[in-house]
């Protein structure tokens, strides 16, 4: 059984924001459409209604952090997407953060990139100005065909230009990247093109996850008559290789296997420099016969 949630109750939230002050923003996801998502769809047993909440009760919440001497935590605005809330919105509650709670190390949020476009580079820096340090963003592939068939309902072209955006504005990015999102079919144009892309933002982090496929997301059915394949373990980690291997030159990004969906759980505070470390531990994985052998599980919850 499903229920549907209120927009002041928080669904999900990075795994990196684990001991933040989490601030419900909005609710649901303007969007919803993504063939590989059920956050809002009833996945985690709850529905939500995309929603932006009103001021006064976002404030009301921050007071009540403030009361309770929730000083010198990172903070994280939550909801599906904040970033499509007005910008005089989102201004008045991250100053309202800074002023009610002391020693905020981060303020961060999710973002969709048409929502970024959407904004000016002036309403981008006064975010940045206001304090809003880094968000966190789904880029899942670089394959305009990939983003097609899953509906993401944005391109590789608007992911580049909203990345560049917000770096430009003085806000940080970390993108997430799908492994397997493509299946076989277009698993070369996956990496080729998230090499692509990722080369282009050069974003100061990007996390990898990989494909697992939720009962009441739209590919489950997919999935389950045969027609969309899960890729094994070792053909997850020969894309994240792959991916890797293709970056440019100039990308400095720090890099995350930090989700409970990874087959390896290497790190990079600059893939610049650790690109040769990290393409050997992943080779030490590829070559390892019990990896190569491992079955494909399908985790029914993350
Ligand atoms: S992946 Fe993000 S944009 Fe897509 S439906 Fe889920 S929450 Fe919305």
């Amino acid at each position: 059984m499903t229920i549907k949630i209120p927009p002041d109750q928080i669904v999900i939230r990075p795994p990196v924001e684990a001991y933040s002050v989490l601030i419900p923003v909005t609710g649901g996801c303007s969007w919803n459409k993504c063939r590989f998502c059920g956050t809002y769809k009833g996945v985690y047993g709850v529905t939500q209604d995309y929603a932006i909440r009103s001021l006064e009760d976002v404030k009301k919440d921050i007071d009540k952090f403030a009361k309770n001497n929730y000083h010198g935590f990172p903070v994280f605005l939550a909801g599906g997407n904040p970033s499509s809330a007005p910008t005089d919105f989102l201004i008045e509650i991250i100053k309202y953060v800074r002023v009610k709670l002391r020693n905020v190390p981060r303020v961060s949020c999710y973002a969709k990139s048409l929502d970024i476009l959407r904004k000016t580079d002036e309403e981008l820096k006064s975010l940045a100005n206001a304090g809003l340090d880094i968000v966190y963003m789904g880029l899942e592939s670089g394959s305009d065909t990939i983003l097609r068939i899953m509906k993401k309902g944005t391109n590789a072209e608007s992911m580049i230009k909203a990345g560049k955006k917000i770096l430009n504005a003085g806000i940080k990015i970390s993108l997430y990247i799908i492994l397997g999102l493509g299946s076989h079919k277009y698993s070369e144009e996956h990496v080729k093109e998230t090499a692509r892309v990722l080369t282009e933002i050069n974003p100061t982090i990007f996390r990898f996850r990989t494909l697992n496929i939720l009962k009441g997301t739209p590919l489950w059915d997919e999935w389950k008559s045969g027609q969309f394949k899960l890729l094994s373990p070792v053909e997850n980690l020969k894309e994240e290789r792959e991916i890797i291997a293709n970056l440019g030159e100039n990308v400095t990004s720090q890099v995350f296997n930090d989700h409970i969906s990874n087959y390896c759980s290497i790190e990079s505070a600059n893939i610049k420099e650790d690109k040769e470390m990290f393409l050997k531990t992943l080779d030490t994985y590829i070559n390892d016969p019990k990896i190569q052998n491992l079955p494909r599980s399908n985790l029914a919850r993350m």
